[in-house]
Formats: structure tokens, C-alpha cells, sequence
């Protein structure tokens, strides 16, 4: 079975957690989502988590000197010679700067980045349901400002870099499955 390397792009509330990790599971790759591995932090009271913790609550970006060397590590683990897939980094210009460089060090390479697309009306009602702690109506709409604003142009950096595929996100959870194993020509 080939390497699999991948990252994820989208809104919060697009899906990309679910996805990202049946992806993972289906190619046998560890699934590697900095939120989470933030909320886990706080949740441990962990000095870095209690950083953390204000951002997330406001909805904010963490800054990223608290992101990177996170990142590097995660990213230097054995388990991540059969690939990854990134959910949730890179988020801003200069953490996909960093990644790549990290790439290059680490001698691997980024297969496909995976736009995960979803109107804001229907986030809203999605991220209401779930009911996380940071997804109150005010903090929801201050994260897709965020992510208009600092993530988004990430997407035409990866167009650039010729890695982007788009999938539609307002579908049912199979057949956004689908669409994703097509757009990454998935055979594993
Ligand atoms: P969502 O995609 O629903 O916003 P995530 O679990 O990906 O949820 O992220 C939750 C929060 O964690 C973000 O709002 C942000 O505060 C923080 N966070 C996660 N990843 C990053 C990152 N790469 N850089 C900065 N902050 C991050």
C-alpha cells in the first residue's frame, strides 16, 4: 500500500472531523486534528492547554507559537511513515509555510489537500446541534470570519501548488465519503 498524505481545508462545521477520520481509518493512517489535540491539552490542564484554552474559547486562532512545534512533533512520530492526514492545520499562510518546510526536512511530500465545502447558513444550524463549548451562535460566526479571512486563501496557495480537490460538503455523510474516495483516487 502507497503512502497517503493529506490534509483538509473547509469551514468548521464542514465535516472535515468526521471525514477526516474515516478517511484515516480506511487508508490506515493516523488521523491528526490539532483541534482535538488542543481540547485535549485543556482537558489535562496541561500548561500549553491553559494557552490554549482562551483562543478556542473566543473562537480565535491559538497563536501559532503554540501550534508549531506541536505540529513538528506530531508530525515526527513513527506512526506517521504510512502517511496522515492533517485536520485542522494548516490554518493560516504561515503555518502552511511551515509545513512545508517541515515536509521537506521530513523528506515527504503532501498527496492532495481536500477542500471540504459547505454553505455558512447550513454550518450555523450544524455547529448549533453539536453544541461544543465554542459553538455558541456569536463564537460560530466569529470562526467562519476567521476562517473567510485567514484559512481560505490557502486554497488558492494549494491551487498554485496544484493539490487541491473540492468536495461538496452538503450531503449525506456516505455520499460526501464517496465523493472524498474519489477525489483522492482512493485504492487502499
Ligand atoms: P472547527 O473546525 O469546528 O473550528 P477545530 O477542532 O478544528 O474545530 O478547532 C477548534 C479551535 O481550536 C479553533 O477555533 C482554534 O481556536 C483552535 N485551533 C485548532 N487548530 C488550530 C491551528 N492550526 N491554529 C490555530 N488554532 C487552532
Amino acid at each position: 500500500m502507497s503512502v497517503k498524505r493529506f490534509i483538509f481545508l473547509g469551514p468548521p462545521g464542514a465535516g472535515k472531523g468526521t471525514q477526516a477520520y474515516k478517511l484515516a481509518e480506511l487508508c490506515s493512517v493516523p488521523h491528526i486534528s490539532t483541534g482535538e489535540i488542543l481540547r485535549n491539552e485543556v482537558a489535562l490542564g496541561t500548561p500549553l492547554g491553559t494557552q490554549a484554552k482562551s483562543y478556542q474559547e473566543k473562537g480565535e486562532l491559538v497563536p501559532d507559537e503554540l501550534i508549531l512545534d506541536m505540529v513538528g512533533q506530531r508530525l515526527s512520530e513513527s506512526d506517521t511513515q504510512s502517511g496522515w492526514i492533517l485536520d485542522g492545520f494548516p490554518r493560516n499562510l504561515s503555518q502552511a509555510k511551515f509545513l512545508d518546510e517541515l515536509l521537506e526536512k521530513l523528506e515527504q511530500k503532501c498527496d492532495r489537500v481536500i477542500d471540504l465545502e459547505v454553505p455558512d447558513e447550513i454550518i450555523v444550524e450544524r455547529l448549533l446541534k453539536r453544541g461544543r463549548p465554542d459553538d455558541t451562535e456569536e463564537i460560530i460566526r466569529h470562526r467562519l470570519q476567521v476562517y473567510r479571512q485567514q484559512t481560505a486563501p490557502l486554497i488558492d496557495y494549494y491551487i498554485q501548488r496544484q493539490l487541491l480537490v473540492s468536495v461538496q460538503g452538503n450531503q449525506s455523510m456516505a455520499e460526501v465519503t464517496e465523493d472524498l474516495q474519489k477525489a483522492v483516487d482512493l485504492n487502499c
